[in-house]
């Protein structure tokens, strides 16, 4: 499949795109080195320098790969091939252009009409192929092997920090080629910052500790949180534990082609709210996965996106109580032709370590 050709049908017909954003260069065409692609009818273009050429030409075989020369800088090789090309008008990633690039290229390319891309190639992101599933599986599954092996490890006196470099060790380990992104530990009272970094807080008996992890697979991510208790927690954890574990539920049994991201975001915001908590849960119920950890579609309470076969999005229901601790339970999921599946096996069920 040409997703260059998806790209350019959703163009004019006389519109060239120039792709800055590495992960939209990846989607395109398989290339993950430095550098710009141009894409246009007759033109598949890697414009890079020559330290990249041969990854290049060995990542994307459809690809002509074109390096810059002293004085003819990446602006300028793309020029020449629109010129070649008679094409006056390019498509540009109007999200991304700083001020400065915006300047070299219309230094660089007089005559040219610039147009905004709008987020196209992150609208055809959206929906996975079955070898883009394929990989998010096995990112997924790395991830909850890691987890398994992270519960065996957890004991009290060790601190955040530890148990992160563990996880981490062990994802990398199992093959991941890198991490999703920066692991969340966080553990007690830290439990209650949703974004916390693992610091040097020592676990211990009674604790609840929140662990956000990802594993990443030829170039897609896995993302899961799972909340564990080391000890017996006590009984106002206990029940939060509960409630989320039901928005969780309850919301990812819900996913279903045609509906929004703000209808599925409600689902478990309405059972948080109703036990109490509404105030608790201060951010959206998930979003999309894939090259980024973070993309389209939406799914939280202003997310007009409307839900897809082939979609990838997390499920990641939370409560956070200053001074207390916090829970969060995510599953990373496909949509369906009639449902939903998660891709996260490890069971949610509350782990008393
Ligand atoms: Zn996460
Ligand atoms: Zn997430």
């Amino acid at each position: 499949m040409d997703r260059s050709e998806n790209l350019l049908a959703l163009l004019d017909s006389d519109t060239a795109a120039l792709i800055h954003n590495s992960s939209n260069i990846f989607y395109l065409s398989g290339y993950t080195g430095e550098g710009l692609l141009l894409v246009a009818a007759g033109i598949r273009a890697v414009i890079t320098d020559f330290r990249y050429v041969e990854a290049a030409e060995k990542q994307c075989p459809e690809f002509k790969i074109h390096a810059i020369r002293p004085g003819v800088g990446h602006v300028k090789v793309a020029m020449e091939l629109l010129e070649q090309a008679g094409i006056k008008k390019l498509a540009i990633e109007d999200n991304i252009i700083t001020v400065r690039a915006m300047k070299d290229m219309e230094r660089d390319m007089p005559g040219v009409e610039f147009v905004p891309l709008d987020f196209k190639p992150e609208q055809l992101r959206r929906v996975k192929d079955a070898e883009e599933l394929r990989c998010i599986e096995r990112a997924c599954e790395m991830t909850c092997e890691a987890f398994e092996y992270i519960c065996t490890y957890i004991r009290p006196g060790m601190t955040e920090r530890q148990i992160q470099l563990e996880l981490d060790h062990k994802m990398l380990s199992l093959g991941s080629e890198k991490l999703a992104f920066n692991t969340i530990v966080a553990s007690g009272e830290n439990g209650s910052l949703p974004h916390a970094v693992p610091g040097d807080r020592v676990v211990q008996a009674g604790d609840m500790v929140t662990m956000d992890f990802g594993a990443r697979y030829h170039g897609y991510d896995a993302d899961m949180t799972r909340t564990v208790a080391v000890g017996q927690p006590g009984e106002e954890m206990r029940r939060i534990y509960e409630i989320v574990l039901k928005a969780q539920e309850v919301s990812q049994a819900a996913i279903k082609p045609g509906m929004t991201g703000c209808e599925l975001d409600k689902i478990a915001r309405d059972i948080i709210a109703e036990a109490g908590y509404g105030e608790c849960f201060g951010h959206s119920l998930g979003h999309g996965v894939g090259i980024d950890i973070h993309e389209e579609p939406r799914v939280s309470s202003r997310s007009n996106d409307v839900l897809e076969p082939g979609h990838i999005i997390t499920i990641e229901p939370g409560i956070y109580v200053p001074g207390l601790g916090g829970v969060r339970i995510e599953n990373t999921c496909v949509v369906t032709e009639d449902g939903g599946r998660p891709l996260c096996s490890a069971s949610k069920e509350l782990r008393v370590l």
